[in-house]
């Protein structure tokens, strides 16, 4: 794999498909024999994965299962959860202590470890002796937004190899710089990303949005930028993404990178579980959408909604899914499904920042 590639695999079924990516991606080969190997999930919080805030533990099952099929045995598992939460609950909480037992594989929580002083670029931090220790970093983070930074993803996941001390030290810098110059010194060999159900808007979960898809690449700056592509946002919008782009961490330009479906999301969307998307819900009428494409919908409504536009849909509902195939209409439509209306957006799935611009179109209109 080269570092402007990216994989994406869609279904609801995380542990079949992270052994999928991990395989389709080679990943075996990237890590030396006998190296020792992290597993750098998101527990920012001790809350299940479905609440939209942490790493499912199915798809951490997927990769040791295919890790050890490939005779690399020297797994851990490494995260120190936010200030004021216990890594140590939440690795009960999301079910890692059940993976630990199985595959003996030990839960590492780096709150407890030793700290050494790294600076880059005149800021001085302190990181986890452990996680610089690794011989191969596996950065898991999830696709989600967050209060502060509007999204989080592989730059900023790797704030859990901090100590607390320097976690509160990033806030009091504004994160973005920090984050990004984190990023010059704890560098992972391999991204693999969840993209299952990540909140809309806030890095704690309650408003998990059904993604139904796990992606990988070698370059943060990348991933981070197919996030905010995903959730409707542009990668300038977000400084650390900027900033990390600026020092050579890697590259925002989706336009050239090499981007590999390796399926098409069969999925069925499933009714909102929580108010805040069952409200954007409102404004869509769903026949049997794919999860991926009522997903995207769901966040280009988010972002509407962020500018006051989304009001203007209330009369002429937005129509996605398979069960508007060859149907006519004269509601906006989504997807190559409803290709049949007056007017639609192409694409099956079609991508979050066109249906945003076609729905700002026809909302000018
Ligand atoms: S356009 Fe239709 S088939 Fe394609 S992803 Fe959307 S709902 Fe599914």
């Amino acid at each position: 794999m080269e570092r402007n590639e990216l994989m994406i695999i869609y279904g609801d079924k995380p542990l079949e498909m992270t052994k999928k990516i991990c395989e389709a991606a080679h990943l075996a080969d990237m890590i030396p024999a006998g190296a020792s190997i992290g597993l750098k999930p998101n527990l920012v919080v001790a809350k299940h994965p479905d609440t939209g805030a942490t790493t499912h533990a199915e798809i951490l099952e997927g990769c040791i299962q295919y890790l050890q099929e490939h005779g690399h045995k020297n797994i851990m598992i490494i995260e120190g959860s936010w200030v004021g939460d216990s890594t140590t609950r939440a690795f009960k909480v999301v079910g890692y202590d059940r993976l630990s037992r199985q595959y003996n594989v030990p839960l590492f929580d780096t709150k407890s470890d030793a700290y050494e002083h790294r600076s880059y670029g005149g800021l001085t931090m302190e990181i986890s002796k452990t996680a610089l220790n690794l011989d191969f970093l596996i950065n898991m983070p999830v696709l989600k937004g967050h209060c502060q930074t509007i999204v989080t993803g592989a730059l900023k996941n790797l704030k859990g190899t901090l100590s607390d001390r320097e976690k509160r030290h990033f806030h009091s810098l504004g994160l973005h710089k920090p984050i990004a110059y984190l990023n010059k010194i704890v560098r992972p060999g391999f991204i693999l990303g969840d993209g299952m159900c990540g909140d809309l808007d806030f890095e704690e979960g309650g408003n998990p949005v059904r993604m139904n898809r796990i992606f990988c690449g070698l370059d943060p700056v990348l991933i981070d930028s197919y996030i905010c592509q995903t959730m409707g946002y542009e990668p300038d919008e977000i400084p650390y993404i900027r900033i990390a782009e600026d020092i050579g961490v890697g590259s925002t330009d989706l336009a050239h990178a090499v981007v590999t479906e390796l399926n098409k999301d069969t999925s069925r969307a499933k009714p909102a579980s929580s108010r805040r998307v069952a409200q954007l819900a409102r404004y869509v009428d769903d026949k049997d959408a794919c999860s991926a494409c009522y997903a995207n919908l769901i966040q280009a409504c988010a972002r509407l909604d962020d500018r006051g536009l989304l009001g203007w849909l209330k009369k002429t509902p937005v129509k996605i899914g398979q069960g508007y195939r060859g149907q006519t209409g004269t509601c906006p439509g989504i997807g190559n499904c409803t290709r049949g209306f007056d007017t639609h957006c192409a694409g099956c799935p079609p991508k979050t920042p066109d249906i945003i611009a076609y729905l700002e179109e026809y909302i000018s209109r």
